[in-house]
């Protein structure tokens, strides 16, 4: 037996794809858009801060010998604007409460520490110079594009979790006309039924809703051709049996009114090769009806315990002329509804290959109970059995173990019909049959019925 690998299914496999695609495509534009409206935020505070020191630095005034600021000056956006003297020191305005000492003052240039972008300019307000400091913060703006960013860590999961679910969904309702088809080619393939159509409604007219169309197209001519075969078989079979009767009725004529003994062996030959051209014409017959036609048992409630006592007795006397012992061991009223004809030519034919494949002085036992609805049967022979190799294909129709056998007239006459047409018959009524051999030592056939109350 081949190791069956773990295989991820098609829809499991669209479903990770598309989620994870999508995961990706959110969380990288989602990241980007974060950081470039940060660049731009900083950007724009930037230029804020210049153009608001820019304009502050003409609004400083000389008041009674003091350097001050008009009362007009801007503080808007978070900027601060202070003044220093030429020393450096402090003399007007504002700064803010976690501004750091920082002497350092480079003119005409913006530049930043911790948090703070700091502007520069120098002016000379009547002969004094005079520094201007522009200080804005921006930490506000981190922290709202921080927020924003374990927002966005937060809500992608959630997002994650919906795209899965949608794509789950969508996923299934596009593949269920795929399983649809699985499913009837499976039906089609366990019950042999080829009459089944996948028949998904014909409105849709995407390529899957197109394949299955084209599939049941293609059921239709296998169908169709299967059917014509099989109306071959049958005719060929039913035509064939006349001819085949009166050859047989001309042979025992002509056989009887002759003396010649070369003539005699001629004819014999004849016979058994007419012979076995009916019994292969009517088993043939009889197969194909039943697979044409379906259901062609004619049901009547059995006593199977007596039909089986009476069969095992003819066969007894059968296997004693060639020296091989029939013991039978039967349950008592054990019944069945099933066709007679048919249960009778399986058991028969179960029987006489069991005679047919046997040695001398060989034995066959049978037996027949019933348990918990159930019947169960069991043929067992000490013959020549049959190898592993063979052992499957003797259910195939013509299939014989030693071809070379039945083809000269002798004792082996068979056609490959026969196990066959046992299998259908007990299958037909509901029952299953199954064999294990082992090569010069026997075989045993099992079969099940199901058994009526
Ligand atoms: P046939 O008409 O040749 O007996 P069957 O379909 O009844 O055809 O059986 C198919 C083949 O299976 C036989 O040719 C034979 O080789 C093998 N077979 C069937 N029953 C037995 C058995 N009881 N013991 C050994 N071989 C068997």
């Amino acid at each position: 037996m081949k190791n069956k690998h773990f295989s991820m299914g098609i829809k499991s496999k669209l479903t990770i794809l598309i989620s994870v695609s999508t995961f990706l495509l959110v969380f990288v534009s989602l990241t980007l858009l974060i950081i470039v409206g940060k660049g731009q935020k900083e950007a724009e505070i930037k230029s804020q801060l210049i153009n608001a020191i820019e304009d502050n630095a003409q609004k400083i005034r000389k008041r009674n010998n003091l350097i001050v600021l008009d009362s007009s000056y801007i503080f808007k956006n978070n900027i601060y604007t202070s003044l220093y003297d030429g020393k450096k020191q402090f003399i007007y305005g504002e700064t803010p409460l976690d501004f750091p000492v920082y002497e350092n003052f480079e003119t005409g240039k913006l530049k930043k520490t911790g948090q703070f972008y700091i502007y520069d300019i120098e002016k000379n307000i009547q002969g004094e110079k005079i520094y201007v400091r522009g200080i804005v913060s921006v930490a506000s703006t981190k922290q709202t594009f921080s927020s924003l960013f374990y927002l966005v860590l937060t809500v992608l999961p959630v997002l994650a979790l919906f795209t899965v679910l949608l794509a789950r969904f969508f996923i299934r309702r596009t593949f269920s006309p795929i399983e649809q088809i699985i499913h009837v080619a499976q039906e089609i393939q366990n019950s042999r039924d080829l009459s089944l159509r996948i028949e998904l409604d014909s409105k849709t007219q995407d390529e899957i809703h197109a394949l299955a169309h084209t599939f049941d197209s293609m059921f239709n001519s296998i169908e169709q051709a299967f059917l014509k075969e099989k109306q071959f078989t049958s005719d060929a079979s039913h035509e064939l049996r006349t001819p085949t009767s009166v050859i047989i009725a001309q042979c025992e004529l002509a056989l009887e009114n002759t003396r010649e003994e070369r003539t005699k062996e001629a004819l014999q030959t004849i016979l058994w090769y007419a012979k076995k051209m009916s019994q292969m014409t009517s088993q043939l017959l009889l197969l194909t009806k039943a697979e044409h036609y379906g259901e062609i048992l004619e049901r009547e409630d059995i006593n199977l315990s007596e039909l089986t006592e009476i069969i095992a007795e003819q066969q007894q006397e059968l296997a004693e002329e060639k020296n091989i012992a029939l013991t039978f061991s039967v349950q008592e009223n054990i019944r069945i509804s099933g066709d007679p004809t048919l249960i009778t030519g399986a058991l028969i034919n179960l029987f006489s290959n069991a005679i047919k494949y046997n040695r001398p002085k060989g034995k066959i036992t049978f037996s027949l109970t019933a348990a918990q609805g159930t019947v169960h049967g069991r043929i067992f022979d000490t013959g020549i059995g049959i190898s592993e190799e063979d052992l499957p294909k003797i259910w195939e129709r013509f299939y014989q173990v030693d071809k070379a056998r039945s083809k000269t007239p002798g004792e082996y006459s068979g056609t490959g019909l026969g196990l066959p047409l046992v299998k259908w018959i007990i299958e037909a009524h509901g029952g299953s049959i199954t064999v294990s051999s082992s090569v010069n030592k026997g075989t045993i056939f099992n079969f099940t019925l199901p058994q009526k109350n």
